[in-house]
């Protein structure tokens, strides 16, 4: 069957009962993307069919997570493209609104992210968080899923949907997949098509700061080889390299056991991007 496109509310309606979802135990699974469609998009899509009877995959690029001076404007747009991945992958739905269909003008109420929404990732990109989790939200409300999957790419974003729907009692279960990469290390990211060739070159000292990191056994040990990586590379424009606890993004302390992840952001020409590696300790 052709995938359906979902630009408003009632169409979305109209497609969840054309698929038949709720009918019979009929289940749906919702990938949140930003479109520019990569091989890390399309791992989710196949995990989500693992985990429902019907995909859903919503394409938008929410204005409320980008900062003054982000790449909101520019950030890459490939609606067609996009389409024929999700038709590949047997997605049902893609849920594409404009700005306008999501947001009304008058709108008021947003989702707090609390604390762990101002460390790491979100103390460089203030309200980034809040206006993740409140589109993501949004797109449950209206989507309906039964379950929906995350990149641990985005590692505090998933943490950060975890806590958000055991804060609020969203019914919603949360899949987090695996990081996809290049052969050479470098992890997909729609943002990877604005490196150039000497960008692309350099943008590999994050994912070999974090495997260097991952052969060491302590906090500090840690630290020190993926920071030795970074500073041998000095193009990247490094905003931070952390070894955070999974559950609060902190720093873990020296006598820290169990998981932990290592995480960094860095700016390599004009494309900011961030990976990371979870690691066991102790
Ligand atoms: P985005 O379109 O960048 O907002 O990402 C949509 C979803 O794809 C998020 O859950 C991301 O974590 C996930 N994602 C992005 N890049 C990758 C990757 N390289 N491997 C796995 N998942 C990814």
């Amino acid at each position: 069957m052709d995938v359906i496109v979902a630009d408003d509310r009632a169409e979305l309606v109209e497609a969840r009962q054309a698929l038949g979802v709720g009918e019979g135990g009929s289940t749906l699974a919702l990938v949140p993307t930003m479109g520019a469609l990569h091989e890390g998009h399309r791992s989710l899509m196949r995990l989500a069919r693992e985990h429902a009877d019907h995909v859903a995959v919503s394409i938008f690029v929410n204005p409320l997570q980008f900062g003054p001076g982000e790449d909101y404007a520019r950030y890459p747009r490939t609606f067609e493209a996009d389409l024929e991945v999700c038709a590949a992958e047997g997605v049902g739905v893609v849920f594409a609104p404009a700005a306008e269909e999501m947001y009304l003008p008058d709108r008021q109420v947003t989702v707090s992210a609390g604390p762990m929404g101002t460390v790491a990732e979100g103390a460089f990109r203030p309200g980034h968080f809040d206006g993740v989790l409140t589109v993501v939200l949004k797109l449950f409300n209206l989507v309906r899923p039964d379950a929906a999957v995350f990149g641990r790419k985005d590692a505090q974003q998933l943490a950060l949907i975890r806590r958000m729907v055991a804060d609020l009692d969203v019914p919603v279960s949360v899949v987090g997949a695996p990081t996809i990469r290049e052969a050479d290390g470098l992890a997909l990211s729609s943002r990877n098509r604005y490196l150039s060739p000497e960008d692309r070159t350099v943008a590999l000292a994050l994912s070999r700061a974090l495997f260097a990191g991952a052969q060491e056994g302590t906090p500090a040990e840690i630290r020190r080889a993926a920071r030795a990586v970074l500073d041998a590379e000095p193009e990247a424009d490094v905003d931070y390299l952390i070894l955070a606890d999974p559950a609060t993004f902190a720093e873990v302390g020296d006598d820290h056991g169990g998981e932990a992840i290592l995480a960094v952001a860095a700016r390599v020409g004009t494309t900011r991007l961030i990976d990371n590696v979870v690691l066991t300790l102790g």
